[in-house]
């Protein structure tokens, strides 16, 4: 098996064609030369298929299952591809077990499961509740680390128990990427990813996707995005694939630098609640040691208040107040101004970039000089 950066660059592409590109373009159809009968046929209207599509799938199946043979179905965004797992997947009456600290529009989601006739438990992430929440269930949705409290649980012991009582398990992949943790590997049914983040780590396109080893599973979730329509677009497609040749580099650069970062934070007294998993005495490292390849690209922690945490936010250069993380260039926010996430107000969810180390804490020390003088 061929490392990481190696299988990064090359993943999903075709195989070499003389005066053919590397990776071919996007294919813009909605419908595709269809004669006789559509059974036989590769490709047939622009919802259900597209050979741009068909090379980034492969490529993501490589990246999360390099040495199995997963199949992955991408979706216009990360709620896209969630969605169609819990709607597809989960029947009236059956019971499904939700973290209470993961991506805030699992809250909806939840509502809608429960007008569905599903009963919903949630647990905290990494909580021994959460082992306990696995009896009984029918699905078991994971999200390690979670966003944006950087909780980590074990997806093998998770996983383990989750199938001795029959459930589906998935997990939200999308802070570690396949680069950082492959949950297939571990023992989970489904890797479900946003790869708006830092997946494609531009900033600049929004797409999700399924990644699961059993056919059928695959196949009902690409069922439930033709019924739903939740397709992404060719160009959205084909610039993922493009950004997934510097994956390797990019998260490589961010888990090296993001230490280094929080270890500037810590030193300083205004700074509390410090998480990064990556950190030898974070309450999450010794589990995430046990699974994670990379730590990822987020640092978060909690200044006095929510004033403290705008005048900071105001005051960087080098690091956008804006959402989302994963981005070549740093981004933070206080994300106590959506209202959808149990945290302080002066908590500060950081997303490294690729910037060089040495620039970013000098701005974020400058910007918490700022911000201490009130
Ligand atoms: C952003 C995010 C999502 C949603 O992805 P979109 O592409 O914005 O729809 C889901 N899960 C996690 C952990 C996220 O960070």
């Amino acid at each position: 098996m061929t490392g990481d950066g190696t299988r990064a660059v090359r993943a999903g592409l075709p195989a070499r064609e003389p005066y053919e590109p590397t990776l071919p373009g996007p294919v813009f159809a909605a419908h595709y030369h269809l004669p006789g009968d559509p059974a036989d046929a590769t490709y047939t209207y622009g919802r259900d298929g597209n050979p741009t599509w068909t090379a980034l799938e492969n490529a993501l199946a490589e990246l999360e299952d390099p040495a199995g043979d997963a199949s992955a179905v991408s979706f216009a965004s990360g709620m896209a591809a969630i969605s169609a797992v819990l709607l597809s997947q989960v029947r009236p009456g059956q019971v499904v077990v939700l973290p209470n600290d993961g991506y805030n529009l699992l809250t909806p989601l939840r509502e809608r499961l429960e007008g569905f006739g599903a009963r919903v438990r949630t647990v905290a992430t990494g909580s021994r509740e959460q082992a306990e929440a696995v009896r009984g269930a029918d699905l078991v949705w994971l999200e390690t680390p979670s966003n944006p409290g950087l909780d980590v649980c074990d997806i093998r012991e998770l996983a383990d128990a989750a199938h001795r009582e029959g459930a589906l398990v998935a997990v939200d992949n999308t802070l570690a990427t396949p680069l950082g943790q492959r949950p297939l590997e571990l023992g989970a049914d489904l890797s479900v990813v946003s790869g708006t983040k830092a997946l494609s780590g531009h900033g600049d396109v929004l797409l999700g996707y399924v990644a699961c080893r059993d056919r059928a599973l695959a196949d009902g979730v690409r069922h439930w995005r033709k019924i739903v329509g939740a397709i992404p677009g060719p160009m959205e497609a084909w610039l993922v694939h493009r950004s997934l040749a510097t994956l390797h580099l990019r998260v490589e650069r961010q888990a090296a630098t993001a230490p280094l970062v929080a270890e500037a934070l810590r030193r300083r007294p205004e700074v509390t609640g410090l998480r990064h998993p990556g950190l030898p005495d974070d309450p999450a490292h010794q589990v995430a040691a046990g699974q994670m390849r990379r730590f990822g690209c987020v640092v978060s922690f909690t200044l006095p208040d929510r004033e403290h945490a705008e005048r900071f936010l105001a005051a960087l250069d080098l690091v956008d107040d804006a959402t989302s993380f994963g981005g070549v260039r740093s981004t933070a926010e206080r994300r106590g101004r959506w209202g959808g996430d149990d945290v302080p107000e002066g908590f500060v969810r950081l997303s490294v970039g690729a910037e060089d180390a040495e620039d970013l804490v000098a701005d974020l020390t400058r910007a918490l000089d700022v911000a201490a003088r009130g």
